[in-house]
Formats: C-alpha cells, structure tokens, sequence
C-alpha cells in the first residue's frame, strides 16, 4: 500500500484538527449524528489496535463534554436538547450554575446552566497521526512525497499520474480532503468539496485548568493532560488560504477569556488553521465510484473527519477487501453527486 501526499501524512486539516470525539453537540443532522455515533463506538478498539501496532502512546480520553449557557437564550436552548436526550435515553447530567462551577470551578461567574455528556472526549491529533504512520509503515505501507495530478481508468487497473511519474494500481482511495475536487478523474466529476476555514488557538497552562471538553457559545476548549488547551474554532468561507489572521485569533481570545477568565495569564503557545473540506449536504463521501472500477472516495468528512475516521477505515477496508457495505453505506454514497 503507498500514500501519496506532497506533505505527509496528517498535514492538512488533519493537523489542525481538536480532536473532539461529540457527536451529539454540534445540531447535527440524523444521518450526520448516525455515522458520529457508529464511529465512536468503534473508537476504543480503534486506538487500541494503532496503539497496539505503532507500539506509541496516543492521547484519547473520554472525559465527557460541559456544555454552558451564559444567558437565559442560550439555558433555554440548551434545556430543549436535555429534553431531547432525555426522550432518546442518552446518558447525561442537567447542571445549575452551583453544580457546573463544583465540576469546573476555573470556569467563569456567569455560567447559568450546564449540560454533561459523559460518554464524548478527544483525542489528541498529533499523536494518532504519528501513531497511525508508524503503524501503517510497520504493516508494509509507504509514502511518497508526490502530488497527484489525475485518475484515470487503464487496462488493468487506475492509473495514477504523479509529479514524480504515473503508476497503475487494482486500487485508488482518493482521500484528499479540501483539495480532492481538484484532480482530474477522467470524464467522472470531480468530488463536490469545498474549503472552510478553521483557526485554532493553543494557549498553555501549568496544569489543565479544565477537566472536561467545554463549549460556550462563541466556541469550545480542550483540555490536554499536559496543561495545553485547544481554543477552538472560527469557520470561514475564504478559499484556499490556510493563513492565521488577527480576526481570527481575536475570536478566538475573546472565546477563552468568556469562559475562562483564568486565560489572561495563560502562556500563548501557537496558533493554527485548517481547511475542512465539506460537501453540498455536509455529508462526507465514503465509497466505491459508481462509474470508474478500482476507485473510492473517503473525503468531505468537514467538520468531524477524526470523528469519523474508524469507521471511514473500516467502512472502505470491508468494501475494498471483502466487497461488503455497512449499513451506514446509504447514507454517504458517492453516486448521490454522480460520482
Ligand atoms: C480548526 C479545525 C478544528 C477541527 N476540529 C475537529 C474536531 O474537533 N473533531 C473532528 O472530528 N473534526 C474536526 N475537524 C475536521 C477534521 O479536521 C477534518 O474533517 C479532517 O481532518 C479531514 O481529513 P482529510 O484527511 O479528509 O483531509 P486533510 O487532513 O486536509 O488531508 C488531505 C490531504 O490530502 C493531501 N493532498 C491534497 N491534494 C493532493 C494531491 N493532489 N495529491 C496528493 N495528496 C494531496 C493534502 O496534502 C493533505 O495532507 C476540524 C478541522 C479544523 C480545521
């Protein structure tokens, strides 16, 4: 098996990435909140076979997420989804403003209300990437350091042309992410996929000043067990520019400083951005090409592609070796844009 990526393994949104594993947080649609839920059930064993073959510590903890409320608008909004977790039997907790600051007493006064998810977490991107490349060079895979620049069908297989020559394989996963609407396919369109910009602010504490993944309303922070913590994250239609802007971080600040006023003097320990790369109906595209044999699609993942990544490994490794198609197939075809 080769990867092919002129950066390397992880390095576009991947990297940027906070790592929250909630499905249940982000007003998703049904068949959004499906595929969230089937991925993390699947993320403990997941990890522990990357672990298992990279022989490398991942951070993954389930450690549950806070959601806060800062006025009476957002209580009442969040009251309305404990309902709905009620009605859907969802492990979970309904919090006054005295019960969220006895779990997390660094958060700001003007909490009125929480709601805890117990069963949500993160993992911590940087390491699973370098977990999964040592795993997947441990089982025989390589990388090469190449862009591609079309796929086309040949007799066989796919051809694959690189800036470093053209090669032919039974197999072709095209999995890139923002940038996949941009390589040629033949006369099959190219993947309806767009850039949004996400920046990311790591502030650095002495020791974690949170003990759970916090959301409020102009954002959400995590927290690492080595002090570190995620500010995340702005979303911006701006194309390909990947830059960190003042805007941006400004945003970001005033998210921290809200909920956590003990983020003034909190170290600035870098900044960064990524490009989710999402789809028409903010579904991902996971799947064989309906119309080129040998090729499938695992990209438009937008906002939750770590999310989703157990289940993106396992839905196109059944499908390529054994022919097999989960359930959750329906839901993400690449025929539904003609792919
Ligand atoms: C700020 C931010 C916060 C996020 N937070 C979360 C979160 O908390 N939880 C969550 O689940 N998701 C989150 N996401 C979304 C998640 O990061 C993405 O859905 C996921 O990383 C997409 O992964 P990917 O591999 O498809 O794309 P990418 O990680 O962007 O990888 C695409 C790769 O394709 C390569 N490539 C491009 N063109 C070519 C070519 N022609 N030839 C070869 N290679 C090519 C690129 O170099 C790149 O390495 C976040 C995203 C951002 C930006």
């Amino acid at each position: 098996m080769r990867l092919i990526d002129p950066r390397g393994a992880g390095q576009g949104a991947s990297r940027a990435s906070a790592g929250m594993l909630a499905p249940r947080i982000e007003g998703h649609s049904v068949a959004l909140l499906q595929l969230g839920l089937a991925s993390l059930d699947l993320y403990d064993n997941f990890v522990a076979r990357v672990v298992a073959d990279s022989q490398r510590r991942v951070e993954y903890r389930r450690t549950g997420t806070l959601q806060v409320a800062l006025t009476d608008d957002e209580a009442r909004r969040l009251e309305e989804q404990h309902h709905a977790l009620t009605r859907a039997a969802v492990a979970h907790s309904w919090l006054d403003a005295a019960a969220v600051r006895r779990l997390e007493p660094s958060l700001t006064d003007a909490v009125v209300a929480g709601l805890l998810i117990p069963g949500h977490g993160y993992v911590g991107v940087a390491t699973l990437i370098s977990a999964l490349s040592d795993a997947a060079g441990r089982l025989g895979a390589s990388l090469s350091s190449t862009e591609v620049r079309e796929v086309s069908s040949a007799s066989g297989g796919v051809r694959i042309d690189t800036s470093d020559g053209a090669l032919t394989s039974d197999v072709v996963v095209l999995a890139a992410g923002s940038w996949s609407g941009g390589i040629p396919m033949g006369s099959t369109p190219s993947p309806p996929v767009r850039p949004v910009r996400g920046q990311l602010l790591q502030l650095r504490f002495e020791r974690p000043p949170l003990s759970h993944v916090v959301w409020g309303g102009l954002g959400y922070l995590v927290p690492w067990e080595d002090g570190r913590l995620l500010v995340g994250a702005t979303v911006e239609d701006v194309g390909f520019d990947e830059g960190v802007t003042i805007d941006g971080l400004q945003q970001l600040l005033a998210c921290a400083q809200t909920l956590l006023p003990a983020a003034e003097s909190a170290r600035c320990d870098g900044a960064r951005a990524g490009l989710r790369p999402a789809t028409p109906d903010e579904l991902p595209i996971i799947g064989a090409s309906s119309t080129m044999p040998g090729v499938y699609y695992a990209t438009g993942h937008y906002r939750n592609g770590v999310l989703l990544a157990p289940l993106t490994a396992v839905m196109i490794a059944e499908l390529v070796l054994d022919g097999r198609e989960r359930a959750e197939s329906v839901l993400v075809q690449p025929a539904r844009f003609g792919l």
